[in-house]
């Protein structure tokens, strides 16, 4: 029996023969009548209270990107201009304190590239590139990047994907069909585990659904409102983005994160919603 689930938007490269459902992939009765194994995998988020599916763990995600993130930081020159480090840092250290992972810790580098860029990785691992710190046009855009990268790794938005991603490669192994007994998912344990590599790329390289970066964009922006910055830069900031994408060459944080003026809309309305300012 081949079943055929619908997704959202989130269709992974290489699988498209089996498409996992939101449905599918929500705790509870859904995942209990749809991909029976996904219970087990239910667990609630510290952070935010609210039940999610999340077949690993914070600590066994974090050391499946370890390895990417020293890659990445011996591969990429890191900056040693104190004023640019410094403009980061103390942005970081304000916005932090703001968030649910205040106190934890943090691994923030600052990289001397062009690239107009910013990423969370599982561990808590930040990276900022001189290209974004440049377009900002000052800390209160900073800090919107900053908190945004922070709301990601408070909805742990990287094991989700991950989670989809194995769910996904897992049915396809599993001859596309999407109902999989509890059963039959220990069977496939040792190919999760194979799977270690890839997921670290699904993990850390697959952009993120449009619904985890519209629910960063507003964590970033409830960080900001509690750290006492201008949440209306927030906007300025994703106007920025938006005018720069019109030139020859795209900004990296606008095409891993999409649509800058439907996101400044989205923004807006959120900032007068919850009554952080009037725009
Ligand atoms: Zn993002």
């Amino acid at each position: 029996m081949t079943e055929i689930i619908q997704l959202d938007e989130e269709i992974l490269d290489g699988a498209p023969t089996i498409n996992l459902s939101r449905r599918g992939l929500v705790c509870g009765l859904a995942a209990g009548t749809v991909f029976p194994f996904v219970v087990s995998g239910c667990t609630t988020n510290p952070y935010t209270g609210e039940q999610e599916l999340n077949l690993y763990g914070e600590a066994q995600i974090a050391e499946m990107a370890a390895t990417a993130w020293s890659d990445l930081k011996s591969g990429t020159p890191q900056s040693s201009n104190p004023e640019l480090r410094n403009t980061v840092l103390r942005t970081w250290n304000r916005i932090e304190k703001a968030t649910p992972k205040a106190g934890e810790q943090w691994d923030v580098a600052v990289f001397d590239t062009d690239d107009v860029n910013a990423f969370v990785m599982p561990g808590n691992r930040v990276g900022v590139y001189r290209g974004i710190v440049d377009l900002a046009e000052n800390d209160d855009q900073l800090s919107a990047v900053l908190g945004h990268e922070v709301g990601h790794a408070v909805y742990r938005h990287a094991g989700r994907r991950m989670t989809r991603a194995t769910i996904a490669q897992t049915a396809l192994v599993a001859g596309q069909v999407a109902v999989v007994a509890s059963d039959e998912l220990r069977q496939y344990g040792d190919l999760i585990v194979g799977l270690g590599g890839a997921a670290v790329q699904f993990g850390v390289v697959l952009p993120y659904s449009r619904q985890s970066e519209l629910e960063a964009d507003r964590a970033g922006v409830d960080y900001m409102y509690q750290a006492g910055y201008d949440v209306r830069q927030s906007v300025r900031l994703w106007e920025l983005m938006d005018a720069q994408g019109s030139g020859s060459r795209p900004p990296e944080f606008m095409s891993t994160h999409p649509e800058p003026a439907r996101r400044a809309a989205e923004l807006t309305n959120y900032i007068n919603a919850k009554g952080y300012a009037l725009i």
